[in-house]
């Protein structure tokens, strides 16, 4: 599997590399691979200082990149709109940039805030196989692809937690999106057969879990429902401001510092509607912990329950599910699948299924079915394994 995944990616390197040419004119410097990733269970978790285990995913986002000496910086990617975006230095500014460029030009903003010397500018040309807005963390794949291509080009040499850190500065203070450090810890620190153990307080000591996921006769499903659910912005800062109102009130410096043993105590005296949050966090970090002790003893099918437990906090706790992912989870489970969950942000996005290979078109076909009779689009489904994290990838 991997091996295959390195062979497309190093023919699409050289595919990358040609449409810069035609771009930009001249050849690139170099072509870098950043993944989308999906989270085996460790939800909403990671803004809470918890625990999370993502895999990175086979598709990737590529860039091609060759410094410049203006300061100037010019963007293109084969999933815009077909212009180049050609920004003076002056436009590195929170806010400055609208659309997708936001995400890279964030990254150079993020790492000359951090006092690298980044100013002479870029031509960079991207090309991604990550479904966007999938809740396969496109986002951090853009932003990682920039961050490894600047450490490089740029002979900065930092440490990759660090790396992961800019591009989620990008994310929440140039772009405006509040999210953790997760998605950028997966697509820069992943790598191929193991799953990241992300403890997003120290996010330098995260450690690669073995995942034997086809070793074991198993596979993991992708299910993208298609669906993006307009609230889920808006919805995930109150989520997230919800969290830190119940940490202050407990008196800790965040959610994750609540021993197991308090719990009960804790759900007594906090207000009725952030009870909840809390208890879907606690027990969140516990699945991680119980999931990586499975994966340790080589039982990867044991992730099962553990997946199906994680999908019944998020909708009934956490409430951040919705009918589509519902409805894939209650489909795929139906269909002999050995777990799910959705995984990502919520309110649509994508769910993940543990099957027994030779099931997956069982499952798909049981999710796709369901759709249809429930008159959404038919989703999309992609068979993942865990992949490398962020690379330079070799050209002609
Ligand atoms: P997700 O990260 O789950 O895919 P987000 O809403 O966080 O969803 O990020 C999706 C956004 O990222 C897109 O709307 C687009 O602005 C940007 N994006 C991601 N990949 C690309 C790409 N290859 N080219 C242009 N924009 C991209
Ligand atoms: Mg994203």
């Amino acid at each position: 599997m991997s091996r295959t995944v390195q062979w497309d990616d190093d023919l699409r390197a050289d595919r990358v590399a040609d449409t810069f040419r035609k771009l930009f004119g001249g050849s690139p410097d170099g072509v870098w691979a950043a993944p989308g990733r999906v989270n085996l269970i460790g939800e909403h978790t990671d803004y809470n200082d918890g625990f999370a285990l993502p895999i990175a995913l086979p598709q990737t986002t590529l860039l091609a990149a060759r410094p410049r000496t203006d300061g100037r910086l010019r963007l293109h990617s084969a999933q815009g709109d077909g212009r180049v975006i050609d920004l003076a230095p002056a436009a590195l500014a929170p806010g400055a940039v609208p659309g997708w460029a936001g995400y890279p030009v964030g990254v150079v903003w993020a790492l000359a805030e951090a006092g690298h010397p980044v100013g002479a500018g870029a031509d960079l040309h991207f090309d991604s196989t990550v479904p966007t807005g999938a809740g396969l963390s496109s986002s951090a794949a853009l932003e990682c692809a920039v961050a490894v291509a600047y450490d490089e080009l740029y002979g900065l040499r930092l440490p990759r937690p660090e790396l992961a850190r800019i591009a989620q500065r990008a994310e929440n203070a140039f772009v405006g999106v509040p999210c953790g450090i997760m998605d950028q810890m997966a697509s820069v620190c992943c790598t191929a057969e193991a799953a990241l153990h992300l403890d997003a307080r120290t996010p330098e000591r995260h450690r690669q879990v073995p995942f034997d996921l086809h070793g074991q006769g198993l596979r993991l499903l992708v299910i993208d429902t298609r669906v993006t659910h307009d609230l889920g912005d808006g919805a995930y800062a109150a989520l997230r401001a919800g969290c830190e109102r119940a940490a202050a009130l407990l008196g800790l410096p965040a959610l994750r510092d609540l021993p197991a043993g308090e719990l009960p105590r804790a759900l007594d005296t906090l207000p009725a509607e952030l009870a909840p949050l809390v208890r879907h966090v606690a027990t969140e970090n516990a699945r991680v912990a119980e999931a990586v002790d499975r994966l340790l003893e080589g039982k990867v099918a044991a992730l099962g329950p553990i997946l199906t437990a994680g999908h019944a906090s998020l909708r009934d706790d956490y409430r951040v599910s919705c009918p589509e992912t519902d409805l894939a989870v209650t489909a795929a489970l139906r269909a002999g699948a050995l777990g799910a969950r959705m995984t990502g942000g919520g309110f649509g996005g994508s769910v993940i299924a543990l099957v027994e290979a030779g099931r997956e078109s069982a499952v798909g076909g049981s999710v796709t079915t369901a759709f249809s009779t429930a008159g959404h689009r038919p989703p999309r489904i992609l068979d993942a394994a865990p992949a490398a994290g962020a690379r330079r990838l070799g050209t002609r």
